[in-house]
């Protein structure tokens, strides 16, 4: 791998596990110094153990994405550790047992809804100045399959997908003449530690009485490994994405093209 991120800084949340453990090793390989977020610190700090083991820099912070003040103290960390705030991947999210819209219980509309959507802004409020004060920067937020298109007993979920894929639009254009960019990754099915929650919170796919093929459906015959969805997300990093601002790209094996 090449050096490109060399003395850059980037954040990434819900680093302890799947698609964000992937992409905060990913920019460390690539020189970046990473500031490993996640609400768990165990499995954060097993990201942080790698990321040195393989000759990287990296620090863990205990962040919930939904609560602004501990976002806050993440981008001080970066800022404080390393200089600098030049990469955000802001990646957290969670999803909850499979319910038809009308046994969706509020709690859980609400818990989703901070973590997958609000979380993105918190992190995105707090990342901003940040970069414009340094002159640039540039972010990915984690959408979805699921943003793109509906997806039966996933509502919340999918609701909070829409969003992001929305205020990546609105934050992208507001940034556009700012030497900013804000992108959005939407990954199809991947082999990450999300399906258990599903199964935790007692929804079973196969017992649902509408269509999850969607889920599961995908032109390539595969699921995604999580370090084929960090690729996208340095791409969109890196000087090479230049000129793209306000998108989100799909990493879906075809999907979204069917
Ligand atoms: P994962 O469960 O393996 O990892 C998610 C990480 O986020 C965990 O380490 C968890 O502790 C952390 N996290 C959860 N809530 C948090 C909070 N409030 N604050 C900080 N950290 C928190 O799941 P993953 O599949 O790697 O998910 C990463 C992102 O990718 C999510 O936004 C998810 O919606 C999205 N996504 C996943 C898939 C898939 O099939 N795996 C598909 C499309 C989108």
């Amino acid at each position: 791998t090449t050096s490109r991120f060399q003395g850059k800084t980037a954040v990434v949340t819900g680093a302890g596990s799947g698609i964000g453990r992937a992409s905060a090793l990913r920019f460390a390989e690539e020189g970046a110094n990473v500031v490993v977020a996640d609400v768990v610190e165990e499995t954060g700090r097993e990201t942080v153990r790698l990321i040195e083991e393989g000759g990287g820099n990296a620090t863990f912070v205990d962040v919930d994405v939904s609560d602004s003040e501990s976002v806050q103290r993440m981008v001080d960390t970066a800022v404080d550790t390393y200089g600098s705030l030049d990469f955000a991947h802001n990646n957290a999210g969670i999803l909850t047992g499979f319910a038809e819209v009308t046994d969706v219980a509020e709690e859980q509309w609400d818990k989703l809804l901070d973590v997958n959507l609000k979380g993105v802004w918190t992190c995105m409020k707090a990342e901003l100045p940040v970069m414009e004060a340094q002159g640039s920067g540039a972010i990915v937020n984690t959408a979805s399959e699921a943003g793109l298109v509906g997806m039966g007993g996933l509502s919340s979920y999918s609701a909070s997908k829409h969003g992001v894929v929305g205020l990546t639009k609105t934050v992208g254009l507001e940034y556009a003449s700012r030497e900013i960019r804000v992108n959005a990754v939407a990954p199809g099915p991947t082999n990450t530690n999300i399906q258990s929650s599903v199964g935790g919170s007692g929804g079973n796919p196969e017992s649902m009485p509408f269509d999850t093929s969607a889920m599961v459906d995908v032109p390539m015959d595969r699921v995604a490994e999580p370090e084929e969805i960090a690729g996208a997300v340095v791409f969109l990093c890196s000087s090479d994405a230049s000129y793209i601002t306000g998108h989100t790209l799909p990493v879906d094996g075809g999907q979204a093209a069917d």
